[in-house]
This record gives C-alpha cells, structure tokens and sequence, in this order.
C-alpha cells in the first residue's frame, strides 16, 4: 500500500468512526444530575473529585465539600480551592479511627458532617457537593446506610454529587451514574517517600 492508499483508508475508517460517535452523543440527550462515585484502593480518588470542583467552578457552579474522615485542614485542595467565591468547605473529621481510638467519638464526629451534607443534599442552589471519604463511614457503619442512600436518591434532581473513598458498596455503585474503580498498581509510599505536599496533601 502507498502512501495515498494508506491515507485514504485512515480517512474511510475516521469517518465511519466519527458517524458512530456523532450518533452516540445525539443518542445521549438527557440531562439532569450525576452522581459519581470513585472508589478503589489506588491514589486519584479524592483529587480526581477537587478537579471536577475546579471544572465546576469554571463553570460559575455552587460547590459544596464535606471532608469526612480527614482532620488536617492544611491541604493544597481546602488552601486554594476552599476560598474560592461560589465554594463551601468542611473539614469535619478526627483524622483516621486508628488515630482516635474511640469509636463513640468518631460516630459523633461522623454525624456532625452528614448533618452538613445532608442540609447540602436538600439545597438547590448547591450545583455539586463532594463527600470526601465517605465510603469509610458506611463501612464501619457509623452512618446508616440506609439513610444516605436515601438522601443521595432524593436531592435535587440537578445536583451532581461526587462520593470518593475505597471500597464503596454495592448499594451505592448501584446507585450511582458513573463509577470509577482506581487500581493501586504502585505507590511511592511502598518504597519510603513520605507524603509530598502538593502531591499528596
Ligand atoms: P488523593 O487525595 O491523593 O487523590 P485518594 O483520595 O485516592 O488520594 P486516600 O485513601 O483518600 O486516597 O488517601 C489520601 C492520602 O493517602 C494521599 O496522601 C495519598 O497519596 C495516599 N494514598 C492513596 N492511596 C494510597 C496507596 N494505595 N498507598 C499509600 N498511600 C496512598
Ligand atoms: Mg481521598
């Protein structure tokens, strides 16, 4: 095959591919609020969230963020993106359960930050709220499940809603438009580099 030929083939076959994905978008004509979910055990789960707030934004969006989980409130995501017009910003968890050692206390601390988000999940004007990690509080079933499905299930019908944490539940990958499942295929944890701001926090 000449050059000419092999130009003309790939010509050909883009246009048969462009008919089948211009079919496809013209397919996809509904509109209304998406709930995400990214779960899995590698790292991007909470950052791919803080880039869907900063696409947001761009867009004059409402965003609302309830950290669960998470104590520190020196990160580059709450620094830049926390102060941002249009943005509300919670950090409401005691670090990991390893750190506190009290159940009693993370289920508290735990309810405080669904009450937050749960007034979120009821407002109209919040165009997407992020629940950072909190898969972690319906696994050791310091929320009811019940309760926050039902709550997702419910909000407003134009709200899009992003919920990050490993090892979601069926009932909530049920749930959800659109999931991502991040594999840990290495970490630089694993080979001694402490967490690099910027990076990691
Ligand atoms: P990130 O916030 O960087 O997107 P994440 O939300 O996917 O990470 P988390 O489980 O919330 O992951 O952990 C947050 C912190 O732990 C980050 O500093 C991240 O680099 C680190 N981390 C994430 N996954 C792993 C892993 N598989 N091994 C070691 N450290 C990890
Ligand atoms: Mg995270």
């Amino acid at each position: 095959m000449n050059e000419a030929e092999r130009n003309a083939r790939h010509a050909a076959r883009m246009a048969r591919k462009k008919a089948v994905i211009d079919a496809a978008i013209a397919a996809a004509a509904a509109e209304r609020g998406l709930l995400l979910v990214i779960t899995g055990n590698g790292k991007g789960k909470s950052t791919s969230a803080f880039g869907t707030v900063a696409r947001a934004l761009g867009h004059g969006m409402k965003v609302g963020v309830v950290q669960f989980i998470k104590s520190r409130t020196d990160t580059g995501e709450e620094a830049f993106l926390g102060k941002q017009p249009g943005v509300e910003w919670h950090v409401t968890g005691d670090g990991f359960t390893w750190d506190t050692q009290s159940r009693e206390q993370d289920i508290a601390t735990a309810q405080r930050g669904w009450a937050i988000a749960a007034r979120m999940l009821a407002d109209p004007s919040f165009n997407l709220v992020v629940l950072d990690e909190l898969t972690y509080l319906l696994s050791y079933g310091y929320l009811d499940s019940d309760t926050v499905l039902d709550a997702l299930a419910h909000r407003p019908s134009m709200q899009h809603v992003i919920v990050t944490g490993r090892a979601a539940s069926e009932a909530l990958i049920e749930l959800a438009d659109t999931v991502s499942v991040i594999a840990d295929e290495k970490h630089a944890f694993r080979a001694g580099v402490k967490a690099q701001p910027g990076i990691d926090l």
